[in-house]
């Protein structure tokens, strides 16, 4: 009897100890070194559209949606607008740089250096942005133009994440020369490795498809990466006048859909804080 007891007692002890090791397996499980356990979805909108992005906050909220906005030419930045970004701003959005004149930055570097390349693109637009309020800690290449030079500039500058422009459809004189579905496009998922250049899917209409962005959204649920895309003005037509924009249903459509998938999103700072 005794002997039994001491059995039960050694199997009571190794028990515990079983439990104590699936627990501490368990804690562990999904995100040893910080990393989201889960796919995430990363939008950011470039240029100057303030009020018409402003509009847009019912869609946001809807979906707890966050997102970046990427501020060119904000010398121009009214009162009004510079409210609205702060409104912005509490609800969870980041207000990131896009420059001061939106010029080729490759091409600003080589005329100018570093120094020229400051004093022109960034340094005006950013002492704008910080006597407003604001201190941008993302950037957005103009026209998806930059070098390995201007990279380090910014980076020096403080910017923590750098966007370049990713395109799925390239077109010559209205004819489409090839399609590169988004879901195959590497660049566009962000892996969570703590990079700070990285590129974005543009969904400006007629760019991709509601497929082609569902699709992406469901590889990045899969891989645990998170998605990063981007558009200019919202419109709720087809573009005319040679406007650029995305549309409004379209924004409508892929919000919808990250959230059933339940991606996470996030502004574009957030991104490299995990590694
Ligand atoms: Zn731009």
């Amino acid at each position: 009897m005794k002997y039994i007891k001491t059995a039960l007692k050694a199997l009571n002890g190794f028990f515990s100890l079983l439990v104590a090791v699936m627990a501490v397996a368990f804690a562990g499980c999904g995100s040893p070194s910080g990393k989201p356990n889960a796919g995430g979805i990363a939008i950011s909108f470039d240029d100057h559209f303030i009020k018409e992005w402003y509009e847009l906050r019912p869609l946001f909220q809807k979906y707890n949606a966050k997102a970046t906005f990427f501020i060119t030419c904000p010398d121009s930045l009214n009162a009004e607008e510079v409210s609205m970004l702060k409104q912005l701003e509490k609800e969870g959005h980041e207000i990131g740089f896009h420059g001061t004149v939106h010029a080729k930055s490759t091409e600003l570097m080589a005329a100018g250096g570093p120094k020229g390349y400051i004093e022109t693109e960034l340094g005006p637009g950013l002492r704008h942005m910080n006597a407003a309020g604001f201190k941008p800690t993302s950037y957005a290449h103009p026209g998806g133009n930059h070098n390995d030079r201007v990279d380090s500039v910014l980076l020096a500058k403080g910017f923590t994440i750098l966007r370049d422009v990713a395109i799925s459809r390239r077109k010559y004189k209205g004819f489409q020369l090839y399609a590169w579905p988004p879901r195959w496009m590497n660049s566009i998922y962000y892996a969570f490795d703590g990079a700070q250049k990285v590129d974005a899917l543009m969904v400006d209409y007629d760019e991709v498809t509601e497929e082609e962005v569902a699709e992406a959204i469901l590889e990045a649920k899969e891989n645990g990466t998170a998605l990063m895309i981007f558009g200019h003005e919202p419109l709720y037509s087809a573009p005319q006048n040679g406007k650029y924009g995305f549309n409004v249903s379209f924004l409508a459509a892929i919000l919808r859909e990250a959230d059933k998938e339940k991606l996470k999103f996030y502004t574009m700072s957030e991104l490299p804080k995990f590694q």
